[in-house]
């Protein structure tokens, strides 16, 4: 065999997995058709969230001000934005060329698709390996109707050399809020275009509540209840119809979900099964054959990077540094990059009633102007909950909207992971004045 591993895909789980895999000595190598660094790098959160940073400056200056900042007309050059940001993704590109060189595991340029089991081919080469790990990560769904070849999906926006005056965004997830939160903060028109009777229905319903309606302060322009029909126009002047609805726009963003890309790697050859759309694996991520496995994306379990990453080393440790470990899927942190933000961990106050019985469960929560919006008087309340096991004590989940909520929430998921209690929030001594004091001195 020419490797002991070969990995597919050099994205967040690929790369965590061949690296780690890399340092208990064994030989690795990884096939990427791409870009080095995968959708979180290239195109997904590290690009969005240095747009995110972008679009926050307008709320910034609107503020600064009632803090005594003259700052006359501010105007941001958007071309001068998504240059800075790409350029940013080239240096983070080349420097995980470089550690990969650095982890000694090679890299091969090209897509890869088996001929049999141990056997691939990537770029006009054969290779084998003993063990293969998929990591090929998931793409953009396009909406199946008519036209639905004008719209961008979210890879798009970060190719564009200047940001369009209006558009229309479908749906109402992860990628649709934070890229209609950013695009409206740098000055575009935002209609968020929406199946459903709210936004962001996964998670727990008060706290999404609060973002649509930060989110509409924002003034961008939430229609609910609306199935995309088609597409219609040409270049920079189109139009998103539903049913008797139409919306004009410079460009449509179909935010429809992610799908795991399985197309052209030939699993049937493999004797590797699908179900649904995504890869089955087990514990220790194995697929239905012994010795390939798969993580990340491509499972379509918990979609989010460090997830991949955490999967990818668990694979390494488990397969190759004799420390077998299971990834934990509970108790996952996670944000949602809008204007304001929003985090989360543990249980929404819905899963708990569903899980515990309303009966059993107590919330807590705090709405309130934080110390930073009172000079300029305006802006989103902040939004802190806990909901509680009312038996035990125990915090099931812990859920934020506003300022720094990403941050605050991470640091909560490690006494969530600890079991605490609601009296153990209350026995720490509150650091005043914050925001997440308040999470120590609910009544
Ligand atoms: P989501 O699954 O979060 O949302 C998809 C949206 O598309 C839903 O609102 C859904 O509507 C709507 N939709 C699906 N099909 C149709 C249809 N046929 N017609 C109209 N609307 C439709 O996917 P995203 O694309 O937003 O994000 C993909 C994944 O990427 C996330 O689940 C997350 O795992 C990851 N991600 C994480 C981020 C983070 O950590 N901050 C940021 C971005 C992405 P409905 O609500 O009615 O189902």
């Amino acid at each position: 065999m020419d490797f002991d591993l070969l990995v597919l895909g050099a994205g967040s789980g690929g790369l965590a997995a061949a690296k780690r895999a890399a340092s208990y000595g064994v030989r690795v190598a990884i096939a990427e058709g791409d870009r080095v660094g995968g959708t979180c790098v290239i195109r997904g959160c590290v690009p969005k969230k240095l747009m995110v940073y972008a679009s926050e400056y307008q709320e910034l200056l609107a503020n600064a001000s009632s803090y005594g900042w003259q700052t006359g007309e501010p105007h941001c050059d958007t071309s001068l934005l998504l240059a800075n940001v790409r350029r940013e993704v080239d240096r983070l590109n080349s420097l995980h060329i470089s550690l990969l060189a650095k982890a000694e595991v090679e890299l091969i340029p090209g897509f890869a698709q088996f001929l049999d089991p141990h056997r691939l081919a990537i770029a006009g080469r054969e290779v084998t390996a003993e063990r293969i790990l998929i990591a090929v990560g998931g793409r953009p769904h396009r909406l199946a109707i008519p036209g639905a070849e004008k719209a961008w999906v979210s890879d798009d926006l970060f190719l564009q050399e200047r940001l369009p005056a209006s558009i229309v965004i479908v749906g109402a997830g992860y990628i649709a809020c934070e890229f209609a939160c950013i695009l409206s903060g740098l000055g575009v028109a935002v209609t968020q275009v929406v199946r459903g009777d709210r936004l962001l229905k996964e998670f727990d319903r008060e706290l999404a509540t609060a973002v649509q309606e930060g989110m509409a302060e924002l003034g961008i322009n939430l229609c609910f209840g609306q199935q995309p029909t088609a597409i219609e126009g040409t270049a920079a002047q189109l139009s998103l119809v539903a049913g008797e609805q139409r919306w004009n726009c410079e460009a449509v963003l179909l935010a429809t979900g992610r799908r795991p890309f399985l197309e052209g790697l030939g699993l049937e050859q493999a004797g590797v099964t699908v179900e649904g759309q995504r890869l089955v694996v087990d514990a220790q991520q194995t697929t239905n054959v012994g010795h390939i496995f798969a993580v990340g994306d491509v499972t379509d379990r918990v979609n989010l990077t460090p997830v991949a990453v955490d999967e990818g080393r668990a694979f390494a440790d488990t397969v190759y540094g004799s420390k077998p470990r299971v990834v934990n899927h509970e108790l996952i942190a996670t944000a949602v990059f809008t204007q304001p933000e929003m985090a989360t961990v543990g249980l929404s106050e819905e899963q708990a009633v569903a899980r515990f019985g309303a009966e059993a469960i107590r919330v807590h929560r705090a709405r309130f102007r934080s110390l930073n919006q009172a000079l300029p008087a305006r802006g989103p309340r902040c939004l802190l909950k806990l909901v509680l096991e009312k038996a035990s004590d125990r915090v099931l989940g812990c859920h934020m909207v506003g300022s720094h909520s990403a941050e605050i929430i991470q640091m909560a998921a490690i006494a969530l992971g600890m079991g605490a209690t609601k009296a153990d929030f209350d026995r720490t001594m509150a650091l005043h004045p914050s925001i997440s004091e308040e999470f120590v001195t609910m009544a």
